[in-house]
């Protein structure tokens, strides 16, 4: 006895292709193969198309892959020198850089180019400013777990290009998230630590978010103290005549 017809099975062959691809959050179109959005990028030809800054950027602007999209005004990306010398790695958008889009720009953001320029670092020679989440959590709140995976792809492919000589991560959320630790910032920080990225490990130094520095001038000095550690680091390795 046939319980199904060809026909019924090809339905239900495409319907199971589709939801498969669904639940896999990809897509595909009939006679196509599946493309997913961490895919490596092909170019008319089918070579593997280079990943850049700006298509990462587009990528990040067009993300839905979790809540914070619903809320945001616009994605935060990042902006900086390319190769950087230091990728600056704060937690995610505030209200000022909901509103324009662009990394720390509100009041903690301009401290933290102070401090940057202390030690002859900055955004528009030789530095990279991202954060681990690209869209505003709404009433800054912690960023949760499911949008700090959600986002981890594009911070991955961003340090993937940039290639920094270090990374300095800005306050707990920064630290915990990249170091993948519970371990408190005052633990973390003051230390170079090895951050595993795709194809080489990159010296990684935490410090107190320069909010946390506005609200306690006591955490001033152990900031300095770990940004100059960060110079001495930088001119041991021989790049002392890159900062400004
Ligand atoms: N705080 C952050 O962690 N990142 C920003 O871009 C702004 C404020």
């Amino acid at each position: 006895m046939k319980y199904m017809t060809a026909a019924e099975k090809t339905t239900l062959a495409h319907f199971l292709d589709l939801a498969s691809a669904y639940c896999k959050g990809g897509f595909r179109s009939d006679g196509q193969d599946f493309q997913f959005s961490d895919d490596v990028q092909q170019d008319a030809a089918g070579n593997a198309a280079a990943d850049s800054l700006e298509h990462i950027a587009g990528d990040i602007r067009a993300c839905e892959d979790c809540q914070l999209c619903t809320t945001r005004k616009n994605a935060v990306p990042g902006e900086g020198a390319h190769k950087p010398l230091v990728m600056v790695i704060g937690e995610g958008p505030g209200a000022d850089e909901d509103a324009t889009g662009r990394p720390f720009v509100g009041r903690a953001g301009q401290l933290l180019d102070k401090m940057l320029a202390a030690i002859g670092l900055s955004r528009e020679s030789n530095c990279f400013i991202a954060n681990v989440i690209k869209c505003r959590p709404p009433g800054n709140r912690d960023p949760q777990p499911a949008e700090t995976a959600a986002c981890a792809k594009y911070l991955k492919r961003q340090i993937a290009i940039l290639e920094p000589s270090y990374i300095l991560s800005a306050g707990r959320v920064s630290a915990q998230t990249l170091l993948s630790t519970g371990e408190a910032i005052g633990k973390l920080r003051g230390k170079f630590i090895n951050y595993p990225a795709a194809d080489k490990v990159i010296p990684l130094i935490a410090t107190y978010h320069p909010s946390a520095l506005l609200r306690n001038e006591d955490l001033k000095r152990p900031a300095w103290e770990d940004l100059k550690l960060l110079r001495t680091a930088l001119e041991e390795a021989g790049l002392g005549d890159k900062l400004r």
